[in-house]
C-alpha cells in the first residue's frame, strides 16, 4: 500500500472550493472549446493544471512581502534576493523576470541566431517556443529509458552523452550558441538528472567552447532525488547539492513559480560580464530596471524567501513524498503512469490507457476532457496538441513518442483525501475507456498551440 507522508505544516487560512454537477460542466466545457485553459477557475474542483504559482506561501514568506521595498532602483529587496541568489547558484550575475519564460526570451534574445541549435535532455514548451520564435531549432537528446514509461531508470531525465557528443559533431559546435539541461525534467515526467550526468555534460559542453545554462525551475527537487538516489550524496545537504549542481554552469534561467514556490517570478543568471551587459539592455527594454526586472519590491522578498524554503529537507521528503503516493496509488488500481513517480507531478500515459485512439486524434486531449467531465479535475495534456510540430524542412506532422496528461501538484495545496479523489475518478474512466473518443483541432496559433487550441469531439 501506497503510504502518504504526514504534511510538515498545519493550515491556518482556507480558500473554499465547490463540487459542480455534469451538466454544468458539460456546458463549461462546450463554451471553452474542449480545451480546459479556457475554463473558469470555480468550474473546478481539483485544480492541476500547473504546479507554477499555484504554490501557497508560508507565513514567513506572506511576512517578507510585508517589508518589500518599492523603490524603483537598488530596492532593499532586490539586494536580498541577492544574497539568497548567491548562497544557492552563486552565479556572478542576474537579472529577476518576471517568470521563466521571460528569462528565456532574454537569453534567446541575446545569444540565438536564425538556424542555430539548443540541445537539452528536453526543452520545455515555453523554452521551445522561445527558441523556435527566433529561428533557432531546440533538440532534446534526453536517454533512451526516457520513453519507456514502464522503466523505473533512478534518473530518467538524464542527457544521453554520445547523442549529444555525436549531435555537436555532426552540427558543429559554431552552431551551438549555448546548450541546456533541465532539472527536472518536466516534459518528460518530471524526472531528475544525477550529478554524474551533469558533471559529464558540462564537460561536454566545455569541450566545445558551448555555455551551459541550466533550466533550473525544480533544482531543490532534483537535489532531493539525488539525495535519495545517487551514492555518495546520502549525507549532502540539498543546498550542498544544489551548489554543487550550479557550478557546473556558466548560468541558469528559473521560473520561480516553482521550485521558490511564489505565485510570480523568476530569474536569469550568468557569470559573463559581456553577456550580463547585454542582458541588461534588453532587461530594461522589456521587462523593467535590473534591480526589479518586472516585479514588485514584496515579490522580490517572497522569492528570496521561498528559494530557502523550497530547499528544505523536511519539506521536500513530503513534496516527493506526497506525488509518489498518487503515483503508487494510481498503479495499484491499474493505471498506466510514467514510472517511477516524479517530483512535481504524475504523468498518465494515456497514450497506453487509450489506446485505440491514434496520436492524430489526440488521446491525451481526449483524456484531460474526461478527467473534468467525470470529477471536475483538470489536468494538462502534454501529447500531441502539445507538442507535434510540422517539420521545417518537410512539412510533415512530427508526434511527439509518448502521449502524457500530466496532473501537477499544486506545493503545500491539497490533502490526502483530494489525491484520494482523484484516484477514485480516474478508476471510473478507466471503466468505461472504451467508450471514449477522440477530438479534432477547430483552431490552432503556431506556437505553444495547447493553451489556446479549440476542439470539437469526434
Ligand atoms: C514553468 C517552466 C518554464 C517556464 O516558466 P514560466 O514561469 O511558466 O514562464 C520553463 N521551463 C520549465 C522546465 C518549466 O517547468
Amino acid at each position: 500500500m501506497a503510504i502518504y507522508p504526514p504534511e510538515p505544516f498545519r493550515i491556518k487560512m482556507v480558500e473554499p472550493i465547490k463540487r459542480t454537477d455534469r451538466q454544468t460542466r458539460e456546458a463549461a466545457l462546450k463554451r471553452a472549446g474542449y480545451n480546459v485553459f479556457g475554463l473558469r477557475a470555480e468550474e473546478i474542483f481539483i485544480d492541476l493544471l500547473t504546479d507554477s504559482g499555484t504554490g501557497a506561501m508560508s507565513q514567513h514568506q506572506w511576512s517578507a512581502m510585508m517589508e518589500g521595498d518599492e523603490s524603483y532602483a537598488g530596492a532593499n529587496s532586490y539586494f536580498r534576493l541577492a544574497e539568497a541568489m548567491d548562497e544557492i547558484f552563486s552565479f556572478r550575475f542576474f537579472v529577476p523576470t518576471h517568470q521563466g519564460r521571460a528569462a528565456e526570451n532574454i537569453l534567446c534574445a541575446v545569444m540565438l541566431g536564425k538556424e542555430q541549435y539548443v540541445p537539452s535532455n528536453m526543452h520545455f514548451d515555453t523554452t521551445e517556443g522561445n527558441i523556435r520564435a527566433r529561428g533557432g531549432r531546440p533538440t532534446n537528446l534526453v536517454i533512451e529509458e526516457a520513453f519507456d514509461p514502464k522503466n523505473r531508470h533512478p534518473f530518467k531525465g538524464n542527457m544521453d552523452i554520445c547523442k549529444l557528443r555525436a549531435f555537436i559533431e555532426q552540427v558543429g559546435g559554431e552552431k551551438i550558441p549555448f546548450g541546456m539541461i533541465t532539472i527536472t525534467n518536466n516534459a518528460g515526467g518530471g524526472q531528475p538528472v544525477s550529478m554524474e550526468n551533469l558533471k559529464a555534460v558540462a564537460a561536454v559542453y566545455k569541450e566545445f567552447n558551448i555555455p551551459f545554462f541550466i533550466d533550473a525551475c525544480r533544482f531543490a527537487e532534483n537535489a532531493y532525488f539525488i539525495k535519495l538516489r545517487e551514492p555518495g550524496y546520502e549525507h549532502k545537504s540539498t543546498l550542498e547539492i544544489a551548489r554543487e549542481t550550479f557550478a557546473l554552469a556558466d548560468g541558469a534561467t528559473m521560473s520561480a513559480k516553482k521550485d521558490a514556490i511564489v505565485n510570480i517570478g523568476g530569474f536569469l543568471a550568468m557569470n559573463d560580464k559581456e553577456l550580463f551587459q547585454n542582458v541588461k539592455n534588453e532587461l530594461i527594454l522589456r521587462e523593467g530596471f535590473p534591480t526589479y526586472g518586472g516585479l514588485a519590491g514584496r515579490d522580490l522578498d517572497a522569492m528570496a524567501t521561498g528559494l530557502r524554503e523550497g530547499l528544505n529537507e523536511d519539506y521536500l521528503a513530503y513534496r516527493l513524498g506526497q506525488t509518489a503516493y498518487l503515483g503508487e496509488r494510481l498503479l495499484e488500481v491499474g493505471i498506466p503512469i510514467v514510472e517511477p513517480p516524479g517530483g512535481h507531478a504524475i504523468y498518465i500515459d494515456a497514450g497506453s490507457l487509450l489506446s485505440h485512439i491514434p496520436q492524430s486524434e489526440f488521446p491525451g486531449q481526449a483524456l484531460s476532457i474526461q478527467l473534468y467531465l467525470e470529477g471536475g479535475i483538470r489536468g494538462v495534456e502534454l501529447g500531441s496538441v502539445a507538442f507535434a510540430y510540422p517539420d521545417p524542412d518537410t512539412g510533415e506532422m512530427i508526434h511527439p513518442r509518448m502521449e502524457l496528461v500530466r496532473l501537477a501538484l499544486p506545493r503545500r495545496v491539497y490533502t490526502q483525501a483530494h489525491l484520494d479523489y482523484i484516484v477514485g475518478t480516474l478508476e471510473r474512466i478507466m471503466a468505461r475507456k472504451d467508450e471514449i473518443r477522440g477530438v479534432r483541432i477547430t483552431y490552432a496559433p503556431e506556437l505553444l498551440r495547447h493553451f489556446t487550441a479549440q476542439f470539437e469531439p469526434l
